[in-house]
Parts: structure tokens; C-alpha cells; sequence
């Protein structure tokens, strides 16, 4: 039985190649649905996902993700689902290579700016765990502030 990414990837073998006027007015409209759109050559290309909305990339089969999760996603069908597999890629020059692992190495907080949330986080629980607080804040509501 086929998986249904395999089914989807089905579809778009059978329209990849196609030129739009071999398609009857159906497979022109599930082309479309399948993510193409008319070439300048009369063939099909991808259509422009920046000008999709969320229900038509759905219906392609994607989900929402971050960019780390669709790299990290990408790299795992890169190894056949096998996470350990992605961990020992040896594809340096790749440029997914330094995100594989689903972390930006580019951007490490630093020590500092850890300090300063975690101050904050502290204060917040503070003042959410303080009953005068609420009090204050009550009172300030009552008084229009
Ligand atoms: S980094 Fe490795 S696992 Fe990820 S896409 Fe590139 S070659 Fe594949």
C-alpha cells in the first residue's frame, strides 16, 4: 500500500513533465491542487508557495513548521527516517549540515542573556505567587489605572 506522501509524490510524477495543453480541464485543476502552476514554456512549474494560503499547502500535504523543523524533516528523508543516521552525516559541505540536528548554531544565547530571562522569569512567578499583588493590581483597576 502506498504511504501517503508516496501517494502525493505519485501525483506529481504523473503531472511532472506534462505540458498544460496535454492536461483536460480535471488534471488541470488537481495539478494545481498537487502545487503547479502554467510555465512561461507551456510546461508546469512550482507554484509560488509565498502567494498560497495556509488551506492550499495543506492540501498538498504540508504541515506547519519552523524552518529548523523542515531542515530537520528534509534531513531525516534525506536518511531514510534514521536519526542516528542524520547524526553521523558525513555531507559537510551540505548547507543543512549545521542545522541537521534541529538546533541554529548560528544563534547561541549567551550566558548574559540567559541571566537577564531568567531574572525575569523569577520576577513574574514572584508577583504571580504574591496575593498583594493582585491586591494592587485590583486596586489600580478599581481606581481606572
Ligand atoms: S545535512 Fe546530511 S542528512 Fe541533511 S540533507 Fe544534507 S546530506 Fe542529507
Amino acid at each position: 500500500m502506498l504511504t501517503p506522501r508516496r501517494g502525493r509524490e505519485r501525483q506529481r510524477e504523473f503531472f511532472t513533465g506534462r505540458l498544460v495543453s496535454s492536461l483536460s480541464a480535471g488534471e488541470r485543476a488537481a495539478a494545481h491542487t498537487a502545487g503547479y502552476e502554467p510555465g512561461t514554456d507551456g510546461g508546469l512549474i512550482g507554484r509560488d508557495p509565498r502567494s498560497m494560503t495556509a488551506e492550499a499547502l495543506r492540501a498538498m500535504g504540508h504541515e506547519p513548521l519552523s524552518p529548523m523543523e523542515a531542515i530537520r524533516a528534509r534531513c531525516l528523508d534525506c536518511c531514510g527516517g534514521s536519526v542516528d543516521e542524520v547524526r553521523k552525516c558525513v555531507a559537510m559541505a551540505c548547507v543543512s549540515w549545521p542545522f541537521r540536528l534541529g538546533k541554529n548554531p548560528w544563534r547561541r544565547v549567551s550566558e548574559a542573556r540567559r541571566e537577564v530571562g531568567r531574572q525575569l522569569a523569577a520576577r513574574r512567578h514572584q508577583k504571580s505567587s504574591d496575593p498583594s499583588q493582585h491586591l494592587v493590581a485590583s486596586a489600580e483597576e478599581a481606581a481606572g489605572g
